[in-house]
């Protein structure tokens, strides 16, 4: 990170998305390869939904990447069910989801979403990108 800050400065990720995607892997990609090191199973809270690369995935699948077995339990849930099972049971969650924050990233990189809009426009909102930093590609 520091070389990084050093040689482009602490916004890179603004100038493109080669870069962007640059601060994803040393700042996401790198340590959840580090975590997941000796795991077996890595269960993730994707849902189909949530964008058209998340809904070509499997419930359970393998992960040549991490070399892991990659379990997504909510990936068929609807965002209605998620928020009734969370009201149900009382489960404590993010303020900024009543916010306009369906999706909630790095502060630099996310914005509140308004009516109509993707569950992921939010999310490097400056691209066009298929809106996903590498951890589920
Ligand atoms: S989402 Fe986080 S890791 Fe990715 S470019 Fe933005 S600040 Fe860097």
């Amino acid at each position: 990170m520091e070389k990084l800050v050093t040689e482009k400065g602490p916004n890179s990720f603004y100038e493109s998305v080669e870069n962007r995607k640059e601060c994803c892997h040393i700042r996401k990609i790198e340590p959840l390869k580090r975590a997941l090191q000796g795991a077996t199973i890595w269960v993730t809270g994707v849902r189909a939904e949530q964008s058209a690369n998340r809904n070509t995935m499997k419930l359970v699948d393998w992960d040549d990447q991490h070399q892991v077995i990659k379990y997504n339990p909510l990936l068929l849930w609807t965002e209605k069910e998620i928020l009734e099972f969370v009201d149900s049971n009382k489960i404590a969650v993010n303020v900024l989801h009543k916010k306009g924050y369906p999706s909630i990233g790095c502060a630099p990189c996310t914005r509140a979403i308004v009516a109509g809009e993707d569950f992921r426009a939010g999310r490097w909102w400056w691209e066009s990108s298929n809106k996903e930093c590498g951890l589920h590609e």
